[in-house]
């Protein structure tokens, strides 16, 4: 024990008090940062340079916000306090992250807080790790992955049942007693199955035939943007369900079963080679054969889990197969580019044009991101024009809600029609 609050999240105000719970549960004190909103942005911005994409100003503001609320000197909030997060080394913005952060605390004068990242792709321990009490071992990440996949039960569960509600805000409400149990039971290294089952009876009773045909919506994009419940995703699963649509979240399962996805087959490709490559991803030095094999256990795991939470859960949306993905995308956005979501965009809509799980997809993305606008504004309006399920791209910026919601209006009415 460093002694230190951990502060983590960033991904929806489902997740984020799961993996605190997570942590809190390895004997590490944590809270969640809280979810960015209005004045995170602002705050983001004010002080950061121009020019990062927009999760970054949101991200860095929501931290400072949440450390000024402690009302300590800057040394003292530097002893108190550190955050965690997830980054990598690349190839888009997103490596960027950890720097801004820092350089936003130190902007804000909010004294020597530390900002520690777990490599997503090669998660490993380190002396800023160990610093601030972490211990990185598959004990902590198996328990941060089932925290992070009990929120996408979470969440699936609420876009699945408030559109066939009575009383959305009931189902909302029980949602809410499920993620405090969790919490809890996480908290005491406990089973989550009996907190989810509990919702899917409390949901079960809620329920009716909807009065109108509802317009089924697929969301998906660039993963702040797509995931957040703040104004840094302008709210669409709710904006979307109040018209009359019941929409599929994407989840933090399939980005996890991604990054394994990448590890394997980066893997198998190397194997190829004439002889192993340094770096990162290189195979100098390791097994390849028995890296890919703990690649594909870790994807199946995840497979499973998601399997499990989200049927005790009463959820139907299945995960989309990796494979399965990469193969629809490859003759139209090649799956071993790697930036943002990859070809993770093209693939979604492929599968559901092809057994019409939905009426339209919708991808969003944040202002200035590179990797998803060549994907959503490039490439897959020409599959549209072709395909038989309805696709539309939107943009957060912060400040053009009206101008988003008037595009939805009129990809829903072309859906609908
Ligand atoms: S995917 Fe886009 S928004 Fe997300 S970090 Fe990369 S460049 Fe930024």
């Amino acid at each position: 024990m460093s002694g230190r609050t951990l502060l983590v999240g960033g991904i929806s105000g489902a997740h984020d008090p799961l993996l605190a719970a997570a942590l809190r549960g390895l004997g590490v004190d944590a809270q969640p940062v809280g979810v960015p909103d209005g004045a995170s942005l602002a705050t983001g911005r004010s002080l950061l340079a121009r020019g990062h994409c927009n999760p970054t100003y949101y991200l860095a503001g929501a931290l400072v916000e949440r450390l000024r609320r402690e009302p300590l000197g800057p040394a003292e909030r530097g002893a108190r306090f550190a955050h965690l997060t997830a980054g990598s080394c690349g190839p888009c913005r997103f490596a960027t992250y950890a720097a801004e952060y820092r350089r936003a605390i130190s902007a804000a004068g909010l004294g020597p807080v530390p900002v520690v990242v777990i490599d997503q792709l090669a998660p490993q321990a380190t002396a800023a790790l160990a610093a601030i009490g972490v211990r990185l071992d598959a004990r902590l990440l198996v328990t941060l992955g089932r925290a992070a996949i009990a929120g996408d039960a979470l969440v699936r569960a609420g876009c699945e049942a408030r559109p066939l509600a009575r009383d959305p805000a009931a189902v909302d409400a029980a949602i809410t007693r499920a993620r405090t149990a969790i919490e809890e039971r996480l908290a005491k290294r406990q089973a989550l199955g009996p907190a989810l089952a509990a919702m899917r009876q409390e949901i079960a009773v809620l329920q009716r035939a909807p009065a109108r045909t509802l317009l089924r919506v697929r969301l998906c994009g660039e993963f702040f943007a797509a995931h957040t419940d703040g104004p840094g995703g302008y709210g669409l699963v709710r904006w979307l369900e109040e018209r009359g649509c019941i929409v599929t979240a994407p989840v933090v399962a399939e980005w996890l079963a991604y990054l394994a996805w990448q590890a394997r087959t980066d893997a198998a490709r190397r194997l190829d080679l004439y002889a192993p490559d340094p770096g990162p991803r290189g195979l100098l030095g390791k097994d390849g054969p028995s890296l890919i094999r703990r690649a594909r256990t870790v994807e199946r795991g995840v497979g499973a889990l998601y399997r499990r939470l989200a049927r005790t859960a009463g959820v139907r949306a299945p995960l989309l197969d990796m494979d399965d993905l990469a193969a629809l995308a490859d003759p139209h956005y090649r799956s071993d580019l790697r930036a943002g979501m990859g070809h993770l965009e093209v693939g979604t809509y492929l599968a559901i044009d092809g057994d019409r799980s939905a009426d339209l997809v919708v991808s969003v993305k944040p202002f200035g991101c590179l990797p998803s606008s060549a994907v959503s504004d490039g490439v897959l309006p020409v599959l549209a024009r072709r395909g038989r399920v309805g696709y539309v791209a939107v943009e957060t910026t912060g400040d053009a809600e009206a101008i988003v919601e008037s595009r939805l209006e009129l990809a829903l009415e072309r859906a609908r029609v």
